[in-house]
């Protein structure tokens, strides 16, 4: 039983063996047997030529492997087709960047004018941020940087142009804020410097400076102020913006008011009858303090007005 198995094996092998033979035989013939082609118009004489089929193969390989590389080639030439051209946009768009650059220079070229014109009507003098002028080595033309190859483009220049032109807009922004703080401070001290009489309607009757005292001692005494004769209770006013520091008896002065301005300049009023204000006020130039009264060491009605700057009693006849 077992022997015959083998055999019907064996022979089946055999059978397997002799079938790829075979089939090769006729693979081979079919490739590398001449086959003819006729090639036979409807009238006349045909053409026949004899072919290996795997010649034909081959052709047909070739031929395909052209057709291909011929759609890979055309592919390519459109890709660098679509680069020319983005390269062509991004060109124009950089000329645009470029004008736009160009411009802003200009406007802050412009706005260093205004600001030269500021620092002249406001009388500034010096300052941090004055104007540098600029130098004429530094404009580039974008246009003919951009018109150049990406690879030829000096970076580094550009970069240079770049930063130098955030630095004037910076320097710009400076130098103005410099001026507000100045116009700020400037009217603060017009504001803070006391420029109008303390009381309208009243005579001068004592100047600032060395005088007899008019209380019969003959001796050259200093006058600290300016004395202002006028009617009893008529008004008296601050001649600055200001901050009320006393505002009561003082020996000598009688009812006084004395006020802080800043900037070194203080005002004292003596010799009052009805002070309106009171320590720590805060006043504006022209206001209603007090009014006119002879209290303290004075001969008849009349305001004891004087003017501090730094410390010093100065001549209040230059401060209206
Ligand atoms: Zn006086």
């Amino acid at each position: 039983m077992h022997h015959f198995i083998n055999k019907v094996i064996k022979t089946m092998k055999n059978d397997k063996m002799e079938i790829v033979r075979k089939s090769q035989s006729s693979l081979s013939r079919l490739f590398f047997e001449r086959m003819e082609i006729v090639l036979m118009p409807r009238f006349g004489a045909g053409i026949k030529f004899s072919v290996y089929p795997w010649a034909l193969l081959l052709f047909a390989a070739a031929w395909l492997a052209l057709t291909l590389y011929a759609l890979f080639a055309a592919a390519q030439n459109v890709d660098c087709k679509i680069i020319k051209a983005d390269n062509n946009i991004m060109k124009t768009k950089f000329a645009m960047i470029a004008e736009e650059l160009s411009r802003n220079r200009k406007y802050i070229e412009m706005s260093h004018t205004t600001d030269e014109q500021m620092r002249q009507m406001l009388g500034m003098k010096g300052g941090k941020h004055i104007n540098r002028p600029f130098g004429e080595e530094e404009e580039i033309n974008f246009k003919e940087v951009f018109a150049k190859n990406p690879t030829e483009i000096d970076e580094k220049q550009i970069n240079e142009y770049l930063s130098r032109t955030t630095e004037m807009a910076q320097e710009r922004l400076a130098s103005f804020q410099e001026i507000a703080w100045f116009y700020a401070n400037q009217k603060n001290i017009s504001d803070s410097t006391p420029s109008i009489k303390p009381a309208t309607d009243a005579v001068i009757t004592s100047g600032f400076g060395y005088r007899l005292s008019p209380f019969g001692t003959f001796i050259a005494s200093f006058h600290k102020g300016l004395d202002f004769a006028g009617k009893p209770n008529s008004k008296i006013r601050v001649t600055a913006d200001g901050v009320v520091r006393h505002a009561g008896w003082a020996q000598g002065y009688g009812q006084a008011v004395l006020v802080d301005h800043g900037f070194g300049y203080s005002t004292l009023y003596g010799h009052l009858a009805d002070i309106k204000v009171k320590a720590g006020d805060v006043v504006k130039r022209g206001q209603f303090i007090a009014n006119m009264g002879t209290t303290g060491r004075s001969t008849g009605v009349h305001l004891h007005y004087e003017v501090w700057k730094d410390g010093t009693p100065v001549n209040p006849r230059t401060y209206f």
